[in-house]
């Protein structure tokens, strides 16, 4: 389990976390909530630095900060994945580290060099110096080759951190991702949808629930073949991210055939259009042969929309976009319904 805290000391960081929400804009919701815990506790040290990185140029932090704090270094990210990025750095650290160690043994060689030049000079002793000296100067070329390399390593150390960094956002969207459409799984949309919840709706708005169902999609693989359902399935994906493109609102492939359009900030009208746009755009789809060109099918979608409304969770709210999707199926399928 991520925490193992008693019920005693978790106490006690709750009432850290507390002062810590009333000092800051964010708003009380389970995300400032986690990022403050992880924060007090002490158990996130990528959080510890981000968290004093942000408090630096923003005195009092946002909701927007806290949740990018949240998604950059709270949400999960799959371990055997964590473990790899992990085991990398940890290579590039000791290829680091050992360059450090053989700099600083010639360093060492070089001062025992000087030492012994010292004593001969201290000694008057002519033949000796003059071995020592070409001996020190030997010592020094070593020395500054061995800081050269030490400071090149240095580099490529830095940047193979800054692309397993870049890696790491990489597979953390990756994760969230479904391989077949490129738009976000169900963890995705779970992550999505807990955000939305966590956030109040801008004044006189709600957010907004699309659920779409592609119509007769069993028939579609049982006369053209899995293959071709896998396309309809792509090209629904794209036929969503062009709808939700403008908005940046989030498109996720919910379960098999079904798909889910999040829409914070919209109003149950706004839900409904955009539900159209996606029915009709749907409608005017073509998916055709690779090879001849001609087109082999079109399919539709049935629609239920549902906005969020006081006292919602995450169960409450999908079951009525859910209710209202069936009541389209119901009603002869290829429509859009509202909860
Ligand atoms: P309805 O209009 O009532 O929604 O009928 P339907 O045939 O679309 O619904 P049903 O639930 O009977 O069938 C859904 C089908 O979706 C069955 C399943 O094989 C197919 N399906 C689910 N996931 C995939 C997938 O990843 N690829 C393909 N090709 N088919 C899939
Ligand atoms: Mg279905
Ligand atoms: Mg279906």
């Amino acid at each position: 389990m991520r925490y193992q805290e008693s019920k005693e000391q978790s106490a006690e960081l709750l009432r850290q976390v507390i002062a810590l929400m009333g000092q800051h804009d964010a708003p009380f919701n389970p995300i400032s909530f986690t990022v403050w815990y992880e924060y007090v506790s002490g158990m996130n040290s990528w959080l510890t630095q981000a968290v004093a990185l942000a408090m630096a140029s923003e005195a009092r932090l946002s909701g927007a900060t806290l949740l990018r704090l949240y998604q950059e270094g709270v949400a999960e990210v799959d371990p055997s994945t964590m473990y790899k990025i992990a085991n990398e750095l940890q290579q590039t650290m000791a290829g680091m580290g050992e360059q450090a160690s053989k700099t600083a043994q010639r360093a060492g060689q070089f001062d025992e060099q000087l030492q012994g030049l010292t004593t001969a000079l201290g000694n008057s002793d002519a033949a000796g110096v003059t071995t020592l000296i070409s001996q020190a100067r030997e010592g020094t070329a070593l020395m500054r080759s061995s800081v050269g390399e030490l400071e090149q390593q240095v580099t490529a150390g830095r940047h193979e951190i800054a692309r397993l960094q870049n890696e790491l956002v990489r597979v953390r969207d990756e994760v969230l991702l479904d391989p077949l459409t490129q738009i976000l799984n169900r963890r995705g949309f779970d992550e999505k949808l807990a955000v939305m919840i966590a956030q109040a709706p801008e004044p006189g708005c709600s957010h907004g629930l699309v659920m779409l169902d592609i119509d007769f999609f069993k028939q579609v693989n049982d006369t053209h073949g899995h293959v071709m359902g896998d396309r309809v399935l792509q090209a629904i994906g794209d036929v969503l991210r062009s709808c939700a493109a403008e908005k940046a609102y989030s498109v996720a492939r919910y379960g098999g055939e079904e798909f889910a359009i999040l829409m914070p900030d919209a109003s149950l009208e706004q839900a409904q259009k955009m539900a159209e746009l996606v029915r009709q755009r749907t409608r005017a789809m073509r998916i055709r042969d690779r090879r001849t060109k001609e087109v082999v099918l079109s399919v539709t979608v049935s629609g239920g929309v549902a906005v969020m409304q006081l006292g919602d969770d995450k169960q409450r709210w999908i079951h009525r976009a859910d209710s209202a999707l069936y009541q389209s199926k119901k009603a002869g399928r290829d429509r859009v319904t509202c909860a």
